[in-house]
């Protein structure tokens, strides 16, 4: 294996992408993660850090591009983390993701059969995001120790300053020069990462793409800003703009968000609406970053659900109630569980003002409240036909995936930002008496490396005897109990 220190220039060439958008090639068994390098190009890099196995390095120069190769529109495309597929063309990029979700499908879950369908794109992938979020920092030197905006570099904290960003919503960036002169003139101190001091850490802006609204909010170490009605009358006039408040985060940690939301003018929350449902959606909840994909998604996991209106269903890792809304007059009866407090206070105003009565949210961790509230069910009302889960990049915790097996449903329906996980956990289920029956990416985050995928997994026996007597005496049991045969 050779050996590299820094400075070395290599010749490489790239044959995959990494989860954080670096270019991976190897040369003798050895592994380099390039910076600003796509699957396809041969590269002239240079190496910035040697470890035993593998090395970090950066592009100086394309010797050959990849098929597809473009020069980003972006002015800070390469400095900035945040679109690493900026070197591609759209259609170049969803090819990459295709394979990607495909690899994981076959390799990661030893699928060779189940279809993955071709990925659904967009016809105009710029100005998708409804969310940004731009860390806070004092440029010393290259500012004059001004306050400055902006994103992060990949892979640190250093902050790349933007005043825009191609890929959130065209208006936005009036709030950020907004914020700038506040941070000027009020003096507010940007929060200082190493020494914990200073008082803004991050700008958080979000917008309602059928309704307009936009909030502000601003994420501080502390509990109130100097001259914060400075910074309403610069906001204020600002189309869209509903309100602004402060999240309140002293801990040293890069976690944005802290647990606390301040109001200080107008609405902490913003409303967005989705066919015949509007939500509301604080600061701290989850919402889906891009509307147009958001409905391809959720129309997708409907289709997939399989409804004819009889179903109890279970909405997992449901946020603000979204799917389980959206599937709810199509259902007998939905369930949804999250983990974040204020997301099921907002998923519960969601379901009240839209007059659905057939939805119930619980809070806390799925993998817990599930099996409680399982054992509280004497009648096996709650036992689901179909269950939707829709959990964070790291997948589902093993023990919700064998609960979802104990409840036995006929349908599962997983949503997923990460195919990885996605494939590790549909081997799991598929080896507890689910078949696998395809798998629809979706592109839902253009530029960026990431692909959300649903798959639709069926039962097809019940490999426990444990589940086999669960499942039978609760059928006949809620024959019997309510008359009807929809579990047949
Ligand atoms: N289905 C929703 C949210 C998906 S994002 C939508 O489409 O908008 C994943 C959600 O899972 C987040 O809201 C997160 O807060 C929640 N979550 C994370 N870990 C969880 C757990 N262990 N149990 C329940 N919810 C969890």
């Amino acid at each position: 294996m050779p050996v590299f220190t820094k400075n070395d220039i290599v010749t490489v060439t790239i044959e995959d992408i990494s989860d954080t958008g670096e270019g991976i090639g190897h040369i003798d068994g050895f592994t380099l993660f390039v910076s600003r390098a796509v699957p396809g190009d041969i590269v002239r890099a240079r190496i910035l850090k040697a470890k035993k196995t593998y090395a970090i390095a950066k592009t100086e120069e394309v010797l050959t591009p990849a098929p597809g190769r473009v020069t980003p529109e972006c002015p800070v495309a390469g400095a900035c983390g945040g679109c690493q597929l900026s070197y591609l063309s759209y259609d170049a990029q969803l090819a990459l993701k295709q394979k990607k979700v495909e690899d994981c499908v076959r390799r990661i879950g030893g699928f060779s059969e189940v279809p993955v369908l071709p990925i659904l794109g967009m016809s105009d992938p710029r100005g998708y995001r409804n969310k940004g979020q731009f860390p806070v920092d004092t440029s010393v030197g290259r500012n004059d120790g001004e306050p400055v905006l902006g994103f992060y570099a990949g892979h640190s904290h250093r902050i790349v300053p933007t005043d825009s960003c191609m890929m959130l919503w065209p208006g936005h960036e009036k709030i950020l020069t907004a914020v700038s002169e506040y941070l000027r003139e009020s003096g507010a101190a940007p929060y200082d990462e190493e020494t914990g001091k200073g008082l803004v850490r991050h700008v958080l802006m979000r917008r309602g793409a059928a309704t307009g609204e936009v909030s502000v909010c601003l994420v501080i170490n502390g509990r109130s800003i100097p001259k914060a009605d400075l910074l309403w009358r610069k906001i204020n006039p600002i189309p869209g703009i509903v309100g602004l408040c402060l999240n309140v985060n002293t801990q040293k940690t890069n976690v944005i968000l802290g647990r606390e939301t301040l109001p200080l003018f107008g609405r902490t929350t913003v409303t967005d609406r989705l066919e015949d449902v509007s939500f509301e959606i604080s600061p701290t909840s989850f919402y889906q970053v891009n509307p147009v994909q958001m409905k391809v998604v959720y129309d997708t996991a409907l289709s997939y659900a399989g409804l004819t209106g009889e179903e109890v269903i279970w909405d997992l890792y449901c946020g603000i109630g979204t799917i389980s809304l959206f599937l709810a007059k199509h259902a007998k009866r939905v369930y949804g569980v999250e983990i974040v407090p204020d997301a099921v206070a907002n998923a519960r105003a969601n379901a009240a003002a839209a007059g659905i009565e057939n939805a119930s949210f619980f809070e806390g961790a799925a993998e817990e409240v599930i099996p409680k509230l399982l054992s509280e069910d004497t009648t096996g009302q709650m036992r689901p036909d179909v269950v939707v889960v829709d959990p964070p990049r790291k997948g589902c915790d093993k023990s919700l995936l064998e609960t979802i097996v104990s409840m036995s449903p006929k349908r599962i329906v997983y949503v997923s930002c990460d195919p990885a996980t996605l494939a590790r956990d549909m081997r799991i289920l598929c080896d507890s008496g689910y078949e696998a029956v395809k798998v629809q990416p979706v592109d839902q985050f253009p530029s960026s490396v990431h692909v959300e995928s649903i798959a639709l997994l069926q039962r097809v026996s019940n490999t426990r005897s444990r589940s086999i007597t669960l499942d039978v005496d609760m059928e006949d049991y809620h024959r019997i109990i309510n008359g009807d045969d929809h579990k047949k």
